[in-house]
């Protein structure tokens, strides 16, 4: 399944569309990393991105030079607001593979995210982390859950682009996938930030493999402190390499089944009563030094933890990358 091929079928195209940086407007011209284009994705024809699949992708849209931020597994108010933040410090966009029950549990962070320009995607609804291992209906119910959560959670139009939790992909899930219009994207850079404490090391792991490979799909998670903390330096690295930044948006937004509504209402509104206050939501976890290792357990994901169970929710399993 070729790009070309998809393109001359009418299946799937990617428009690009040329777009003066913002980095003129940037209040700080030295952080002022910008968006040099926007690529709209057709998703219609199920296309996957991204060079860590072993199924057959397109061609990636890049150039060499250029970057693409994507962070999974959120939002959680507390490391995503601060990210937000420095993407707006930098004057630059991401997306955002979000996790259904955690945006249902923080309906304004994920509204925010849309708020600042960024694109919102998703990550199943609850991240287990291979779909692989789950029954082809209940896998899809994840996908779909995840779309119908966030969704919701945004009162708005998301982009119908999906990551499978740990890369885990299948041909059965992909045809799934490309009969909703659905387009799967994997990644190109790995920061490692899931286990990597260091915000220092993080930073410089991720410029290194931007460096070897040129660029790429870059994979954050917007889910730990020491992420947040390392971003500032990536993105200042980047610019200081020369890099490039593109932003993803969909040609049309996610169709997600109207159907699930019903039952994700109630724990909608459950959170919206919670999230009044304050705005970063519950008692947040321990600090992290920055710049100390912490220990195994402080890298334990701080907030899936604290998310009441639904009742239909599936076994959680470890997180991991992506
Ligand atoms: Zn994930």
């Amino acid at each position: 399944m070729r790009w070309t091929n998809k393109a001359s079928a009418g299946a799937a195209l990617a428009l690009l569309v040329a777009y003066a940086s913002g980095a003129l407007a940037c209040p700080d011209p030295d952080k002022a990393l910008g968006v040099s284009r926007f690529i709209e994705i057709d998703t219609s024809g199920g296309a996957i991105f991204g060079s860590m699949t072993k199924r057959d992708k397109e061609e990636s849209f890049l150039a060499e030079g250029e970057v693409v931020l994507t962070f999974d597994d959120g939002p959680v108010p507390w490391v995503t607001k601060p990210i937000l933040d420095t993407l707006d410090t930098f004057c630059t966009k991401a997306t955002f593979f979000s996790v259904g029950e955690m945006a249902v549990n923080y309906p304004a962070m994920t509204k925010d995210v849309l708020a600042r320009g960024h694109t919102v995607g998703t990550h199943t609804w609850s991240h287990p982390n291979n779909l692989r291992l789950l029954s082809i209906d209940k896998a899809k119910d994840e996908i779909e859950r995840g779309f119908a959560a966030v969704a919701l959670a945004a009162s708005a139009d998301i982009a119908p682009f999906f990551r499978f939790p740990g890369l885990n992909d299948s041909d059965e899930l992909l045809t799934y996938l490309q009969s909703r219009s659905i387009a799967s994207f994997t990644v190109d850079v790995i920061s490692n930030d899931s286990f990597i404490g260091s915000p220092q090391r993080i930073a410089e792991r991720t410029l290194k493999q931007a460096a070897a490979r040129g660029g790429g799909i870059l994979l954050f998670h917007d889910l730990k402190r020491p992420t947040a903390k390392a971003l500032p330096a990536i993105l200042a690295g980047l610019k200081a390499k020369g890099f490039k930044i593109v932003h993803l948006t969909a040609k049309t937004p996610a169709v997600p089944l109207g159907t699930l509504d019903a039952e994700l209402q109630p724990v909608l509104a459950k959170a919206s009563s919670r999230d009044v206050t304050p705005f970063y939501g519950p008692i947040p976890p321990p600090r992290t030094p920055e710049g100390h290792e912490p220990a195994t357990s402080e890298l334990a994901p701080p907030a899936r933890t604290r998310l009441a169970d639904p009742p239909d929710a599936p076994d959680k399993q470890a997180s991991s990358a992506p």
